[in-house]
């Protein structure tokens, strides 16, 4: 065989080039964080697509989350040109699984419109189900119940899942709360994020010739794959079993979504051919942020173990501080960030910061402190763009106009813009439709043609208002769905759908009624004005339809989606941990705040973890200690450079009460600094070495785009002479930075 010679091979260590140009049917990569797990992955997809001649369309690339799928594909298309990237299977396991039903689905009995109901609508269907029905079920607990058991199949759900449900409920009562949820989700034509991965392994199992022509799968984050996702992965490659899995047990962190770390045995132990692979350099974080991220996990003693070396020099110790109160945290957090900044001249910015959260709430202080300050932040896996309440109207709206008998939908936009109805009314239409077996649409309809059939009292001037400004603006807009509106006979596009529904509802005015604060409504419209934006670039993004790349199977058409509605909804569904927008790519830098779950696979120079108290981080209500600890280890290892952990001294609640540090801190306190390190010149030097990395740059592994900056070690102008002429603080303002910048401006944040 020619000895292998490709551009993308180029920068990789020996383990990795082996991993990317393996020939093994099953490859699995099992390795510690910042091994370059998820860059050899996408340097081999580039590979086998590039060198060995695969097809793009041929290849299901499953990653975790909609971000990371995002980058990943942006990083293959560099390296393939061509726009071939977009031609790949490529998304979470929600999103490919959504692909095939789309195309597909119809075979196994789902309609063609089917929508997708996102956690919030779930728990609401579930809340309505035990009110109407009168069932003594905690609605979470209950869902939390049927979505385990979901996700393993045809197992039970998990023993602490049915404890903790049944702690309100008899398994009876979930029973029955499960097969109404599931009623209403069938009758409104609804899929939830479960039923996805359910319904698609049902697809596979019965027309395999869905996927007769995928070559080859390969999955990121492996070890947080659930029972059915493992089922599917099968399913994807089930004609040719090629596989490659990357993952590291030690970052298992979902468990409570039913992740198993036993389904990176259960590969090992169904295809014993597998080729394993370990790296066991790190090459993201400082040696001593790694050492202490090491003592951490080590302390689990059950734990898988394996080999991780540091490339990168000591750095400076993570910093470990206790402050007074919540606030006091946050403050310091935020002078902390603003002197670091500072003494490294132009070198970090406020892209380079994040802090990241065991959990959302914790973030008000935070929030507080950087609005104080003027940081500008962005929340990530927190309160998301699309759950504003504008927004979420908006979406509500157009899955209405999508799918008339979304009944969630349309009873959350019955009275937004404000039409008189009162929640009695909203409550009777949704009673008439259920017990008539009707959608609310269709009441809605009979109500409004003046049908006598129609049971709720609904007085005749809200009636007019329902039927003018409600039904038949949405049906008007619906009728002109695929119709040539645009002046050159161009399609009626979702833009102008929005910009209709928009001019229809007279939405700006009902904003300054509904936020009477100037600011307010000012930032609201702002916010459906970047809605409009999202819609836009997702048109010109969608320019070709995925569909296409699916094969064309004689007795199994596929259905062509012509119009960008629903594929629209669909993406807006998933993106449930997508960010605001543009990922990174906003104008001006900002400091990130995340919690830990969503922060997985990214990587920043300067990371804070605030609340390191026990409590907090192990979290009071988590049931497994180990998968805490993990918590904890995947925050400490996403930094690079600068790590700080933090933790208040006295309990929010105001009583006095002491917190203890988390028991995973204690043991190895005394290896961290106590205050905020010094930039000087050793350490900036090294942080500088971090950034730049021993890998030829990004752009550089790729074909056609030259090496932004060339590789030698210091960044730092070493002539003495030169040197002395420095400012104090003035790392960074020399013409020898210039390059630098331009290139960190162009870094991809997730590898
Ligand atoms: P995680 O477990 O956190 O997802 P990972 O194993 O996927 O981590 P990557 O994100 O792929 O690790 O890589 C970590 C960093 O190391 C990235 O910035 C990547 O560019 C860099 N890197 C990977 N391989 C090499 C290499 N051979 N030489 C230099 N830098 C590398
Ligand atoms: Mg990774």
């Amino acid at each position: 065989p020619p000895t292998p010679n490709h551009a993308i091979l180029n920068g990789l260590n020996d383990a990795q080039r082996r991993a990317v140009t393996s020939d093994a049917a099953t490859v699995a990569i099992l390795a510690g964080p910042g091994s370059g797990k998820t860059h050899t992955l996408t340097a081999r997809v580039v590979w086998l697509i590039d060198h060995m001649g695969i097809r793009p369309e041929d290849v299901i690339v499953a990653t975790f989350t909609v971000k990371a799928a995002r980058e990943m594909k942006e990083r293959i298309g560099k390296a393939l040109g061509n726009g071939r990237e977009n031609k790949l299977i490529l998304g979470t396991f929600h999103s490919v699984a959504r692909r095939y039903l789309a195309a597909y689905g119809r075979h196994i009995g789902l309609s063609q419109k089917f929508g997708i109901a996102d956690a919030g609508d779930s728990r609401a269907i579930i809340k309505r189900i035990c009110e109407r029905l009168q069932l003594a079920v905690d609605p979470a607990g209950a869902l939390a119940w049927i979505s385990k058991k979901k996700a393993k199949g045809s197992e039970a759900a998990s023993k602490s899942a049915r404890q903790q449900a049944s702690k309100v409920a008899g398994l009876q009562e979930l029973e029955t709360c499960y097969r109404e949820y599931q009623k209403h989700l069938e009758t409104s034509n609804l899929l939830d994020y479960d039923d996805l991965l359910v319904s698609c392994v049902d697809l596979l199992r019965r027309f395999p010739s869905c996927v007769s022509n995928i070559q080859t799968v390969l999955i990121d984050e492996y070890q947080d794959t659930n029972g059915i996702q493992y089922d599917l992965m099968k399913l994807f490659a089930q004609h040719r079993l090629r596989i490659t899995t990357v993952g590291d047990p030690d970052q298992s962190i979902y468990g409570w979504r039913s992740a198993e770390i036993r389904n990176l045995w259960k590969l090992l132990r169904e295809f014993p051919e597998t080729d394993e692979i370990s790296l066991e350099e790190n090459y993201r974080s400082s040696q001593s942020i790694l050492d202490l991220s090491l003592q951490v996990i080590k302390q689990d003693q059950k734990r898988y173990k394996k080999i991780l070396k540091p490339t990168h020099n000591k750095g400076s110790r993570p910093v470990l501080r206790q402050l007074k109160s919540a606030s006091a945290e946050a403050d310091w957090i935020v002078s902390e960030i603003k002197r670091v900044l500072i003494m490294s001249g132009t070198m970090l910015t406020h892209n380079d910061v994040a802090i990241l959260l065991r959990s959302a709430a914790l973030s008000r202080h935070i929030e507080t402190s950087l609005g104080k300050a003027g940081i500008p932040y962005r929340m990530v896996g927190g309160k998301k763009f699309y759950e504003r309440p504008e927004i979420r109207t908006l979406v509500d709206y157009l899955r209405v106009i999508h799918q008339p008998e979304t009944n969630d939908a349309l009873a959350r936009i019955l009275n937004v813009p404000g039409r008189g109805i009162g929640d009695g009314t909203i409550k009777g239409l949704l009673n008439e439709a259920e017990t008539s077996s009707l959608s609310v649409w269709a009441v809605l309809s009979k109500h409004c043609r003046g049908d006598r059939t129609a049971k709720t009292k609904i007085p005749k001037p809200t009636e007019q208002r329902l039927s003018g400004g409600l039904l038949r603006p949405l049906n008007d807009i619906r009728r002109q769905i695929g119709e040539a509106s645009g002046p050159n006979g161009t399609p009626f596009g979702l833009v102008e759908m929005i910009n209709q529904l928009l001019a229809k509802l007279d939405f700006q005015k009902h904003l300054q009624k509904a936020y009477p604060d100037p600011e307010d409504h000012a930032q609201r419209w702002a916010n459906v004005q970047e809605f409009l934006g999202l819609a836009a670039e997702f048109v010109r993004d969608m320019d070709r339809s995925e569909e296409d790349f699916l094969p064309e199977i004689e007795g199994l058409a596929q259905t062509r989606e012509v119009e960008a509605l629903p594929r629209f909804l669909a993406n807006v569904s998933l993106a449930a941990d997508a960010q605001t927008k543009g990922d990174g790519e906003e104008t001006q830098p900002v400091v990130t705040i995340s919690t830990i779950h969503a922060a997985k696979g990214l990587e920043w120079p300067i990371v804070f973890v605030p609340a390191v108290y026990d409590g907090s981080i192990p979290h009071t209500r988590a049931d497994d200690g180990d998968e805490e600890r993990r918590l904890l280890y995947v925050a400490m290892t996403r930094a690079q450079s600068l790590l700080y952990l933090s933790c208040p001294l006295f309990s929010a609640n105001g009583n006095g009460e002491r917190n203890k540090l988390s028991p995973f801190v204690d043991p190895v306190k005394d290896s961290f600094m106590k205050k905020g390190p010094c930039l000087d010149r050793p350490v900036m030097s090294e942080i500088a070495r971090i950034l730049r990395r021993k890998l030829p740059p990004e752009e550089s592994i790729y074909k056609g785009i030259p090496a932004m900056f060339s590789l030698e070690d210091n960044l730092f102008p070493v002539d003495p002479e030169e040197a002395k002429q420095e400012p104090k603080h003035g790392f960074g303002r020399g013409d020898s930075r210039l390059g630098e910048d331009a290139s960190r401006a162009k870094r991809p944040r997730l590898h």
